[in-house]
């Protein structure tokens, strides 16, 4: 996050006098309290000052990538995956890709009869597939799909950074959120390269 002039010599008064009260920092500055009540409560919301009751305000010493760690750190993968779009693995290549058309996605999962996972379909699958002679409707998809164990998956309580992390490592555009059971894995969500876009412009927004 950007800071403001005042709020960037607030922090500098607090590390030199810290602990010191609202009033004491406001006369330093000749202002009112009232004028930088909102300075010290953005500051204290980012992390740079904490605040204890009847002591004042002091410097917590973390700087700002400690600050955009910490934050990074509270995002998880439930709290941004996406709805998933699935198709049964006796589909057609064909209905595959207009799934993918109608569905507005660059991954589909593969499920069998008990939604349960089984492959992945990505837009290179379907394309390498429409390339031969084949008619599209009468090729299933399980027979060009990247099949289970060789899915990368995660689950809704894992980081967000660690899915990242995924995508890159594997060079996937996508990963299907699971929970697991002793059926296998059930596909509830979707985290892709978009949603790491978004999270990382939430991130510098600060929405
Ligand atoms: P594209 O092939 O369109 O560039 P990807 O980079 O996502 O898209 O896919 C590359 C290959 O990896 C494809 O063959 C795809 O089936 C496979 N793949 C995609 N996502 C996963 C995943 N989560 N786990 C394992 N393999 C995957």
């Amino acid at each position: 996050m950007e800071l403001s002039d005042r709020q960037e010599t607030i922090i500098e008064i607090v590390k030199e006098n810290g602990p010191i009260t609202g009033e004491n920092i406001s006369n330093q500055l000749n202002l009112s309290r009232a004028t930088i009540r909102p300075d010290l409560a953005i500051l204290t919301m980012a992390g740079f000052l904490d605040a204890r009751p009847r002591v004042g305000y002091f410097y917590t010493g973390k700087t700002g990538s400690e600050l955009l760690t910490e934050k990074v750190k509270k995002f998880k993968v439930k709290d941004f995956q996406s709805v998933p779009v699935v198709v049964k693995e006796g589909a057609s290549v064909y209905d595959a890709i207009s799934t993918m058309f109608l569905g507005d996605v660059g991954t589909l999962f593969v499920v069998d009869d008990q939604s349960i996972l089984t492959g992945v379909l990505s837009r290179k699958d379907l394309l390498r597939a429409s390339l031969g002679n084949q008619d599209l409707n009468t090729v299933p998809v399980h027979i060009i799909m990247t099949r289970m164990p060789n899915i990368t998956v995660c689950e809704p309580n894992e980081l967000l950074i660690e899915s990242a992390k995924k995508l890159i490592d594997k060079q996937i555009d996508g990963l299907p959120v699971v929970k697991k059971s002793k059926k296998g894995m059930q596909v509830i969500g979707r985290i892709t390269k978009t949603t790491i876009t978004q999270a990382f412009v939430e991130l510098i927004l600060d929405k």
